[in-house]
C-alpha cells in the first residue's frame, strides 16, 4: 500500500477497533487508491480519504417489541448515514443476527463507491438490526418493523436517506415500514423508501435488478475474452431474492446453473436449477432449500460442505460477506473457472480475491457488479418523484444501459490506470474520484 495511505489507514483502523468488516472494506479500497493520490495532491490535502472513513452521522437505537407470547424482545437498530456528498444517502436495511455496527458500516462503506459508479445522485448509507426474522410469524415481523421504524422515521425523507431492503428484507418488511413512516408522518411520500410493492410506489424490475444486473455485469466481463454466459456451468451461492434472479438471468443467456444454497447445505442439479420451483420454494412459502430436493427428481442435496466444491466456469456469490475463501477460489480455479460476478456484498475474502486475480479470472468486485440493486433504487425515486411508472421493457432496458456503463467505467479506468482488466482497481478508483470530486466541490463539511 501507498506509504502516505498507511498513516490514514492505521487511524482508521484503531479509531473503529472490533470492526474486521470495515476493516477489510477499508483496506481494500486504500490498496487501489495510490495511483489515484499521485495525479491528485489536492485530495490529500483536503483529508478526503480521512473524511469519508468517517461517517456523517452514526445512529444506534434500542428497538422493542412483542412476541406473538406476550414476551417482552428486544433489538438493537442501526442507521449509518455514510456520505451524502452525491445525493441523499441510499442503501438497504439488513435484519440479520449477525449484525453489529462493523456490518453496518462495512456496507455504508461500499455502498458509497457502488452507488457513485451508477451515475445516479445518490449518496451513501446503510442500516439494519440483529433482529432475526426467521421463524418469525407475520404479525411479529410487522410489530418489529413498525418498532424500527418509530425511530428511524425522524432520520430519514426522500431528500435526506433513502433505506431499501437487504438480507432478511423485502417486500414484506418494506410494506410494514412505509405503512408505519407514513402513519406517523401523515404524508404519502414516496420516495422515502425503494422496493416497494408495485401497486403503491415500486418500480417493475427492482426485485430482480440486484440478480439481473449481476449477471449482465457478468457477460460484459465475458464479452472481453470473446466469450458469454451461453454454454457456462455455473454455481451461484445463496438462494435468496440476488440468486434466484441471478440464475433466471445466467439461464436465459443459455447458462446451465448447477447448484445454489442456503445457510444448511447445498443442490446440485444437473439438469439447471427450476427457477420456478425454486421461486414457489423460497419466496412463495418461505421453506428452505430442502424442500426443493424433495419435490425434484435427480436431484441431490449435500447437508453442510461447501458450494463451491461444485465444478463452475462461472461463480456468481450471491450469499453474504465472506463466504469464499482462498482455498475454495483455488479449487475452483483448478477447476477451470473463467469468472466470477458478486451478486452480494464482499462476498470473496481477500485472500479470494488475490487467487482470481493471480489466475486471471475476470473478477467483477460487488460494488460495480450488485449495482444494479441500488441503481433500480434510484429509477423507483425518479419514477416517485414524477409521479410516473414505467413498463418492464423500458425499465429493464434502463438497468442494462446502466451495467453496461459501470462495465465500461471500470474497465477504461483500469486502463487509464495501467492495470488492464482489473475491475476492482477500476471500480474504486472510479467510484472514488467522482465521490472525492464532489467533496472537494463542497467545502470542508
Ligand atoms: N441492499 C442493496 C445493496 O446492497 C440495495 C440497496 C438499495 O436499493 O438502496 O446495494
Amino acid at each position: 500500500m501507498d506509504a502516505r495511505l498507511e498513516a490514514v489507514r492505521d487511524t482508521v483502523l484503531a479509531r473503529n477497533p472490533g470492526e474486521s468488516e470495515f476493516h477489510q472494506a477499508v483496506v481494500e479500497v486504500f490498496e487501489s487508491l495510490g495511483p489515484v493520490h499521485d495525479r491528485h495532491p489536492e485530495f490529500l490535502e483536503a483529508a478526503i480519504l480521512e473524511r469519508l472513513c468517517e461517517p456523517e452521522r452514526q445512529i444506534i437505537f434500542r428497538v422493542p417489541w412483542t412476541d406473538d407470547s406476550g414476551r417482552v424482545q428486544i433489538n438493537r437498530g442501526f442507521r449509518v448515514e455514510f456520505n451524502s456528498a452525491l445525493g441523499p444517502y441510499k442503501g438497504g436495511l439488513r435484519f440479520h443476527p449477525s449484525v453489529y455496527l462493523g456490518i453496518v458500516k462495512f456496507l455504508g462503506f461500499e455502498q458509497i463507491f457502488k452507488n457513485a459508479l451508477t451515475g445516479m445522485p445518490i449518496g451513501g448509507g446503510k442500516g439494519g438490526s440483529d433482529f432475526d426474522p426467521r421463524g418469525r410469524s407475520d404479525a411479529e415481523v410487522m410489530r418489529f418493523c413498525q418498532s424500527f421504524m418509530t425511530e428511524l422515521y425522524r432520520h430519514i425523507g426522500e431528500y435526506t436517506d433513502v433505506p431499501a431492503g437487504d438480507i432478511g428484507v423485502g417486500g414484506r418488511e418494506i410494506g410494514y415500514l412505509f405503512g408505519q413512516y407514513k402513519r406517523i408522518t401523515n404524508r404519502y411520500e414516496s420516495g422515502v423508501l425503494t422496493g416497494k410493492g408495485i401497486s403503491w410506489g415500486g418500480s417493475l424490475v427492482r426485485p430482480e435488478a440486484t440478480g439481473f444486473g449481476t449477471v449482465i455485469f457478468t457477460e460484459e466481463m465475458l464479452k472481453t475474452r470473446g466469450s458469454s454466459f451461453d454454454g457456462q456451468r455455473v454455481v451461484v451461492s445463496g438462494s435468496g431474492n440476488v440468486a434466484i434472479n441471478a440464475i433466471a438471468k445466467a439461464q436465459a443467456l443459455g447458462a446451465t446453473v448447477v447448484a445454489c444454497s442456503d445457510s444448511s447445505g447445498y443442490v446440485v442439479d444437473e439438469a439447471g436449477i427450476d427457477v420456478g420451483l425454486l421461486r414457489q420454494v423460497k419466496e412463495v412459502e418461505r421453506g428452505r432449500l430442502k424442500d426443493y430436493v424433495l419435490r425434484r427428481s435427480g436431484v441431490s442435496y449435500v447437508e453442510a460442505g461447501s458450494v463451491w466444491d461444485v465444478d463452475a466456469t462461472v461463480a456468481l456469490p450471491c450469499a453474504t460477506q465472506n463466504e469464499l475463501d482462498g482455498g475454495a477460489a483455488a479449487r475452483l480455479v483448478r477447476n477451470g473457472l473463467l469468472a466470477v460476478g458478486e451478486g452480494a456484498n464482499m462476498p470473496s475474502t481477500r485472500d479470494a480475491v488475490a487467487v482470481f486475480q493471480e489466475a486471471g479470472v475476470l473478477f467483477g468486485p460487488g460494488k460495480a457488479a450488485n449495482a444494479g440493486g441500488v441503481a433500480t433504487s434510484a429509477l423507483e425515486m425518479q419514477q416517485n418523484a414524477s409521479r410516473d411508472s414505467w413498463s418492464f421493457e423500458h425499465t429493464e432496458q434502463r438497468l442494462t444501459d446502466i451495467m453496461v456503463g459501470i462495465h465500461h467505467r471500470c474497465a477504461s479506468t483500469a486502463d487509464e490506470y495501467g492495470d488492464p482488466g482489473n475491475y476492482v482497481l477500476g471500480a474504486n478508483i472510479g467510484g472514488f474520484v467522482k465521490v472525492a470530486d464532489a467533496m472537494l466541490a463542497q467545502g470542508l463539511i
